[in-house]
Protein backbone atom coordinates (compact mmCIF):
# COMPACT_ATOMS: atom_id res chain seq x y z
CA UNK A 1 0.00 0.00 0.00
CA UNK A 2 1.06 3.52 -0.75
CA UNK A 3 0.05 6.63 1.18
CA UNK A 4 0.41 9.66 -1.10
CA UNK A 5 0.79 12.92 0.81
CA UNK A 6 -0.36 16.35 -0.37
CA UNK A 7 2.28 18.53 -1.96
CA UNK A 8 2.12 20.86 1.06
CA UNK A 9 2.20 18.08 3.69
CA UNK A 10 4.40 18.97 6.66
CA UNK A 11 7.06 16.75 8.22
CA UNK A 12 4.83 16.35 11.30
CA UNK A 13 1.99 15.03 9.13
CA UNK A 14 4.39 12.59 7.43
CA UNK A 15 5.73 11.43 10.82
CA UNK A 16 2.17 10.92 12.10
CA UNK A 17 1.34 8.65 9.13
CA UNK A 18 4.58 6.70 9.64
CA UNK A 19 3.69 6.24 13.33
CA UNK A 20 0.23 4.85 12.53
CA UNK A 21 1.67 2.40 9.99
CA UNK A 22 4.40 1.24 12.37
CA UNK A 23 1.98 0.89 15.29
CA UNK A 24 0.34 -1.85 13.23
CA UNK A 25 3.61 -3.76 12.96
CA UNK A 26 4.51 -2.77 9.37
CA UNK A 27 7.48 -0.81 8.09
CA UNK A 28 6.86 2.64 6.62
CA UNK A 29 9.29 3.92 3.98
CA UNK A 30 8.77 7.58 3.00
CA UNK A 31 9.98 8.19 -0.56
CA UNK A 32 10.38 11.87 -1.46
CA UNK A 33 9.47 12.43 -5.13
CA UNK A 34 9.62 15.49 -7.38
CA UNK A 35 6.04 16.53 -6.58
CA UNK A 36 5.13 14.87 -3.29
CA UNK A 37 6.15 12.39 -0.62
CA UNK A 38 4.72 8.89 -0.89
CA UNK A 39 4.95 6.53 2.07
CA UNK A 40 5.30 2.90 1.14
CA UNK A 41 4.01 0.20 3.51
CA UNK A 42 6.38 -2.78 3.61
CA UNK A 43 6.30 -6.23 5.23
CA UNK A 44 2.50 -6.55 5.20
CA UNK A 45 1.17 -10.04 4.50
CA UNK A 46 -2.03 -9.47 2.60
CA UNK A 47 -4.13 -6.33 2.37
CA UNK A 48 -3.67 -3.47 4.85
CA UNK A 49 -6.72 -1.74 6.33
CA UNK A 50 -6.48 1.79 4.92
CA UNK A 51 -9.34 3.34 6.93
CA UNK A 52 -7.21 4.85 9.76
CA UNK A 53 -4.98 6.55 7.20
CA UNK A 54 -7.48 7.93 4.69
CA UNK A 55 -8.73 10.79 6.86
CA UNK A 56 -5.38 11.85 8.34
CA UNK A 57 -4.28 15.40 7.69
CA UNK A 58 -1.83 15.81 4.83
CA UNK A 59 -2.94 12.55 3.19
CA UNK A 60 -4.00 12.94 -0.46
CA UNK A 61 -4.85 9.34 -1.27
CA UNK A 62 -4.17 5.76 -0.30
CA UNK A 63 -3.35 3.45 -3.18
CA UNK A 64 -3.41 -0.34 -3.05
CA UNK A 65 -0.23 -1.63 -4.71
CA UNK A 66 -1.18 -4.76 -6.55
CA UNK A 67 2.29 -5.73 -7.75
CA UNK A 68 4.67 -7.66 -5.48
CA UNK A 69 7.36 -5.05 -6.19
CA UNK A 70 6.86 -1.74 -4.48
CA UNK A 71 9.95 0.45 -4.20
CA UNK A 72 10.87 -0.11 -7.85
CA UNK A 73 7.35 0.54 -9.12
CA UNK A 74 6.07 3.59 -10.90
CA UNK A 75 3.10 3.58 -8.56
CA UNK A 76 5.48 4.65 -5.84
CA UNK A 77 7.53 7.06 -7.94
CA UNK A 78 5.92 8.34 -11.13
CA UNK A 79 9.02 10.26 -12.27
CA UNK A 80 11.97 8.46 -13.85
CA UNK A 81 14.99 7.84 -11.66
CA UNK A 82 18.19 9.25 -13.04
CA UNK A 83 21.29 7.52 -11.73
CA UNK A 84 24.59 9.35 -11.41
CA UNK A 85 27.54 7.06 -12.11
CA UNK A 86 30.72 8.98 -11.35
CA UNK A 87 29.27 12.09 -13.01
CA UNK A 88 27.62 10.30 -15.96
CA UNK A 89 23.82 10.38 -15.84
CA UNK A 90 21.80 7.29 -16.80
CA UNK A 91 18.06 7.72 -17.24
CA UNK A 92 15.44 9.56 -19.19
CA UNK A 93 16.82 12.25 -21.49
CA UNK A 94 20.25 10.60 -21.67
CA UNK A 95 21.52 7.81 -23.86
CA UNK A 96 24.54 6.39 -22.09
CA UNK A 97 27.12 4.31 -23.87
CA UNK A 98 29.09 1.75 -21.85
CA UNK A 99 31.86 0.00 -23.76
CA UNK A 100 34.99 -2.05 -23.25
CA UNK A 101 36.31 -5.60 -23.41
CA UNK A 102 34.58 -8.61 -21.90
CA UNK A 103 37.60 -9.22 -19.65
CA UNK A 104 40.53 -7.07 -18.61
CA UNK A 105 43.55 -8.97 -19.96
CA UNK A 106 46.43 -6.52 -19.47
CA UNK A 107 47.02 -2.81 -18.95
CA UNK A 108 48.01 -2.39 -22.56
CA UNK A 109 44.85 -4.16 -23.81
CA UNK A 110 42.54 -2.18 -21.51
CA UNK A 111 44.10 1.21 -22.27
CA UNK A 112 44.17 0.59 -26.02
CA UNK A 113 40.47 -0.31 -26.06
CA UNK A 114 39.57 2.49 -23.64
CA UNK A 115 41.23 5.13 -25.84
CA UNK A 116 39.34 3.85 -28.88
CA UNK A 117 35.92 3.75 -27.21
CA UNK A 118 36.42 7.11 -25.52
CA UNK A 119 37.32 8.73 -28.86
CA UNK A 120 34.20 7.18 -30.42
CA UNK A 121 31.97 8.62 -27.69
CA UNK A 122 31.68 6.08 -24.86
CA UNK A 123 30.61 7.53 -21.51
CA UNK A 124 31.64 4.63 -19.27
CA UNK A 125 34.23 1.88 -19.49
CA UNK A 126 33.33 -1.75 -18.83
CA UNK A 127 35.53 -4.80 -18.24
CA UNK A 128 35.55 -7.93 -16.13
CA UNK A 129 38.16 -8.56 -13.46
CA UNK A 130 36.21 -11.48 -11.96
CA UNK A 131 34.63 -13.45 -14.78
CA UNK A 132 31.73 -15.89 -14.47
CA UNK A 133 32.82 -18.59 -16.94
CA UNK A 134 30.89 -21.70 -17.89
CA UNK A 135 34.07 -23.77 -17.79
CA UNK A 136 36.44 -23.80 -14.82
CA UNK A 137 39.27 -24.18 -17.36
CA UNK A 138 38.51 -20.86 -19.06
CA UNK A 139 40.20 -17.57 -18.18
CA UNK A 140 38.69 -16.43 -14.88
CA UNK A 141 39.89 -12.81 -14.94
CA UNK A 142 42.85 -11.01 -13.38
CA UNK A 143 41.10 -10.39 -10.06
CA UNK A 144 42.34 -7.36 -8.12
CA UNK A 145 45.04 -6.68 -10.71
CA UNK A 146 42.20 -6.21 -13.23
CA UNK A 147 40.51 -3.70 -10.92
CA UNK A 148 43.77 -1.76 -10.58
CA UNK A 149 44.09 -1.61 -14.34
CA UNK A 150 40.53 -0.30 -14.59
CA UNK A 151 41.33 2.41 -12.07
CA UNK A 152 44.27 3.45 -14.27
CA UNK A 153 41.93 3.57 -17.27
CA UNK A 154 39.63 5.88 -15.33
CA UNK A 155 42.57 8.06 -14.37
CA UNK A 156 43.79 8.39 -17.92
CA UNK A 157 40.50 8.70 -19.80
CA UNK A 158 38.16 10.16 -17.18
CA UNK A 159 35.58 7.43 -17.90
CA UNK A 160 33.86 5.97 -14.81
CA UNK A 161 34.22 2.19 -14.63
CA UNK A 162 31.69 -0.65 -14.44
CA UNK A 163 32.73 -4.13 -13.35
CA UNK A 164 31.16 -7.27 -11.91
CA UNK A 165 31.17 -8.48 -8.31
CA UNK A 166 30.66 -12.20 -8.71
CA UNK A 167 30.12 -13.06 -5.09
CA UNK A 168 29.70 -11.72 -1.60
CA UNK A 169 33.36 -12.41 -0.86
CA UNK A 170 34.74 -9.95 -3.42
CA UNK A 171 32.01 -7.33 -3.19
CA UNK A 172 33.96 -5.05 -0.79
CA UNK A 173 36.99 -5.09 -3.04
CA UNK A 174 35.04 -4.44 -6.25
CA UNK A 175 33.07 -1.68 -4.58
CA UNK A 176 36.30 0.10 -3.62
CA UNK A 177 37.36 0.44 -7.23
CA UNK A 178 34.16 0.51 -9.29
CA UNK A 179 31.92 3.48 -10.02
CA UNK A 180 29.10 1.03 -10.72
CA UNK A 181 29.01 -2.59 -9.55
CA UNK A 182 27.55 -5.13 -11.94
CA UNK A 183 25.50 -8.10 -10.78
CA UNK A 184 25.65 -10.61 -13.60
CA UNK A 185 22.96 -12.73 -15.15
CA UNK A 186 23.89 -15.84 -13.23
CA UNK A 187 23.57 -13.96 -9.96
CA UNK A 188 20.29 -12.15 -10.49
CA UNK A 189 18.67 -14.25 -7.80
CA UNK A 190 21.67 -14.56 -5.51
CA UNK A 191 19.77 -13.02 -2.63
CA UNK A 192 22.71 -12.59 -0.25
CA UNK A 193 24.58 -10.75 -3.00
CA UNK A 194 21.51 -8.59 -3.69
CA UNK A 195 21.31 -7.74 0.01
CA UNK A 196 24.98 -6.79 0.00
CA UNK A 197 24.35 -4.57 -3.03
CA UNK A 198 21.50 -3.00 -1.09
CA UNK A 199 23.98 -1.87 1.55
CA UNK A 200 26.35 -0.42 -1.03
CA UNK A 201 26.67 3.28 -1.75
CA UNK A 202 27.66 2.58 -5.34
CA UNK A 203 25.12 2.33 -8.19
CA UNK A 204 24.30 -1.25 -9.18
CA UNK A 205 23.90 -2.57 -12.72
CA UNK A 206 21.48 -5.49 -12.40
CA UNK A 207 21.43 -7.81 -15.38
CA UNK A 208 18.37 -9.87 -16.16
CA UNK A 209 18.68 -13.56 -15.27
CA UNK A 210 19.15 -16.11 -18.03
CA UNK A 211 15.51 -17.10 -17.94
CA UNK A 212 14.01 -14.62 -15.52
CA UNK A 213 10.56 -13.16 -15.94
CA UNK A 214 10.26 -9.39 -15.71
CA UNK A 215 8.53 -9.79 -12.36
CA UNK A 216 11.44 -11.85 -10.96
CA UNK A 217 13.89 -9.28 -12.29
CA UNK A 218 12.04 -6.37 -10.70
CA UNK A 219 11.82 -8.31 -7.43
CA UNK A 220 15.62 -8.69 -7.53
CA UNK A 221 15.88 -4.90 -7.91
CA UNK A 222 13.41 -4.60 -5.03
CA UNK A 223 15.89 -6.50 -2.79
CA UNK A 224 18.55 -3.89 -3.53
CA UNK A 225 16.21 -0.95 -2.98
CA UNK A 226 14.75 -2.51 0.16
CA UNK A 227 18.29 -2.68 1.52
CA UNK A 228 18.58 1.09 1.15
CA UNK A 229 20.31 1.51 -2.21
CA UNK A 230 18.01 3.19 -4.70
CA UNK A 231 20.68 3.59 -7.37
CA UNK A 232 19.80 0.66 -9.61
CA UNK A 233 20.08 0.41 -13.39
CA UNK A 234 18.50 -2.61 -15.10
CA UNK A 235 20.15 -4.34 -18.06
CA UNK A 236 18.38 -6.57 -20.58
CA UNK A 237 20.97 -8.95 -22.06
CA UNK A 238 18.90 -11.61 -23.76
CA UNK A 239 17.12 -14.63 -22.39
CA UNK A 240 17.48 -18.30 -23.15
CA UNK A 241 15.19 -19.70 -25.83
CA UNK A 242 15.31 -22.65 -28.23
CA UNK A 243 16.95 -20.51 -30.94
CA UNK A 244 20.51 -21.11 -32.01
CA UNK A 245 20.95 -18.29 -34.48
CA UNK A 246 22.07 -16.10 -31.59
CA UNK A 247 23.62 -16.81 -28.18
CA UNK A 248 20.45 -15.63 -26.42
CA UNK A 249 17.27 -13.94 -27.59
CA UNK A 250 17.23 -10.20 -26.97
CA UNK A 251 13.87 -9.47 -25.41
CA UNK A 252 13.22 -5.98 -26.73
CA UNK A 253 9.63 -6.17 -25.52
CA UNK A 254 11.01 -5.98 -21.99
CA UNK A 255 12.00 -2.34 -22.43
CA UNK A 256 8.56 -0.71 -22.78
CA UNK A 257 7.18 -3.10 -20.14
CA UNK A 258 9.89 -2.23 -17.60
CA UNK A 259 9.54 1.49 -18.38
CA UNK A 260 5.82 1.26 -17.76
CA UNK A 261 6.20 -0.71 -14.53
CA UNK A 262 9.28 0.91 -13.02
CA UNK A 263 10.95 4.28 -12.63
CA UNK A 264 14.41 2.67 -12.85
CA UNK A 265 16.53 3.21 -15.98
CA UNK A 266 16.97 0.27 -18.33
CA UNK A 267 19.88 -0.31 -20.67
CA UNK A 268 20.52 -3.06 -23.23
CA UNK A 269 23.54 -5.32 -23.71
CA UNK A 270 23.30 -6.51 -27.32
CA UNK A 271 26.69 -8.28 -27.15
CA UNK A 272 25.75 -11.07 -24.73
CA UNK A 273 22.34 -11.33 -26.39
CA UNK A 274 23.78 -11.81 -29.87
CA UNK A 275 27.00 -13.66 -29.21
CA UNK A 276 27.95 -12.69 -32.77
CA UNK A 277 29.49 -9.45 -33.86
CA UNK A 278 27.34 -8.97 -36.96
CA UNK A 279 24.12 -8.79 -34.94
CA UNK A 280 25.32 -6.23 -32.41
CA UNK A 281 24.81 -3.03 -34.44
CA UNK A 282 21.29 -3.88 -35.73
CA UNK A 283 20.15 -4.95 -32.25
CA UNK A 284 21.59 -1.75 -30.75
CA UNK A 285 19.63 0.38 -33.21
CA UNK A 286 16.46 -1.50 -32.33
CA UNK A 287 17.10 -1.15 -28.60
CA UNK A 288 17.42 2.62 -28.92
CA UNK A 289 14.24 2.73 -30.97
CA UNK A 290 12.22 0.95 -28.27
CA UNK A 291 13.36 3.42 -25.65
CA UNK A 292 16.33 2.04 -23.70
CA UNK A 293 18.41 4.52 -21.71
CA UNK A 294 21.75 3.22 -22.88
CA UNK A 295 23.78 0.37 -24.32
CA UNK A 296 26.56 -1.81 -22.97
CA UNK A 297 28.74 -3.12 -25.79
CA UNK A 298 31.83 -5.32 -25.85
CA UNK A 299 34.71 -3.97 -27.94
CA UNK A 300 38.17 -5.46 -28.58
CA UNK A 301 41.01 -4.25 -30.79
CA UNK A 302 42.10 -7.86 -31.44
CA UNK A 303 38.94 -9.92 -30.96
CA UNK A 304 40.50 -13.06 -32.45
CA UNK A 305 43.02 -13.05 -29.62
CA UNK A 306 40.53 -12.08 -26.88
CA UNK A 307 40.53 -14.28 -23.79
CA UNK A 308 36.72 -14.23 -23.68
CA UNK A 309 33.81 -13.32 -25.93
CA UNK A 310 35.92 -12.33 -28.93
CA UNK A 311 33.23 -13.50 -31.36
CA UNK A 312 30.77 -10.92 -30.12
CA UNK A 313 33.24 -8.06 -29.62
CA UNK A 314 33.07 -5.17 -32.07
CA UNK A 315 36.21 -3.83 -33.71
CA UNK A 316 36.89 -0.23 -32.64
CA UNK A 317 35.91 1.03 -36.12
CA UNK A 318 32.55 -0.76 -35.85
CA UNK A 319 31.96 0.76 -32.43
CA UNK A 320 32.65 4.21 -33.86
CA UNK A 321 30.12 3.49 -36.61
CA UNK A 322 27.60 2.32 -34.01
CA UNK A 323 28.02 5.52 -31.97
CA UNK A 324 27.41 7.66 -35.06
CA UNK A 325 24.26 5.73 -35.96
CA UNK A 326 22.96 5.85 -32.41
CA UNK A 327 23.54 9.61 -32.19
CA UNK A 328 21.52 10.13 -35.39
CA UNK A 329 18.73 7.90 -34.08
CA UNK A 330 18.60 9.77 -30.81
CA UNK A 331 18.33 13.05 -32.74
CA UNK A 332 15.28 11.64 -34.55
CA UNK A 333 13.58 10.67 -31.30
CA UNK A 334 14.35 13.81 -29.32
CA UNK A 335 11.90 16.13 -31.13
CA UNK A 336 9.19 13.51 -30.57
CA UNK A 337 9.25 14.46 -26.90
CA UNK A 338 9.61 12.48 -23.74
CA UNK A 339 9.93 8.80 -24.63
CA UNK A 340 7.89 7.99 -21.54
CA UNK A 341 4.82 9.50 -23.10
CA UNK A 342 5.13 6.86 -25.76
CA UNK A 343 5.51 3.89 -23.45
CA UNK A 344 3.51 4.62 -20.33
C1 LIG B 1 29.42 -9.45 -18.66
O1 LIG B 1 28.76 -8.42 -18.93
O2 LIG B 1 30.64 -9.45 -18.54
C2 LIG B 1 28.71 -10.72 -18.46
C3 LIG B 1 29.33 -11.80 -18.02
O3 LIG B 1 27.42 -10.66 -18.78
P1 LIG B 1 26.18 -11.60 -18.37
O4 LIG B 1 26.15 -11.66 -16.87
O5 LIG B 1 25.02 -10.85 -18.97
O6 LIG B 1 26.40 -12.93 -19.02
MN1 LIG C 1 31.40 -11.08 -22.11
Amino acid sequence: MLVVMNQQATQEQIDAVVAVIESRGYTARPMPGGQRVAICVLYNQGAVDSSPLVGMSGVKEVIRVTNPYKLVSRELQPEDSIINVGGVLIGNGHLSMIAGPCAIESEDQALTIARHVKAAGADLFRGGAFKPRTSPYSFQGLGEEGLKIMARVREETGMPIVTEAMDHEVFDLVEEYADMVQIGTRNMQNFTLLRRAGRSRKPILLKRGLSATIEEWLMAAEYIMEGGNSQVVLCERGVRTFSHHSRNTLDLSAIPVVRKESHLPIIVDPSHAAGRRNQVIPLSRAAVAVGCHGLMVEVHHQPDAAMSDGAQSLYPGQFQQLCRQIDSLFEIFKPLGNMDEMVI
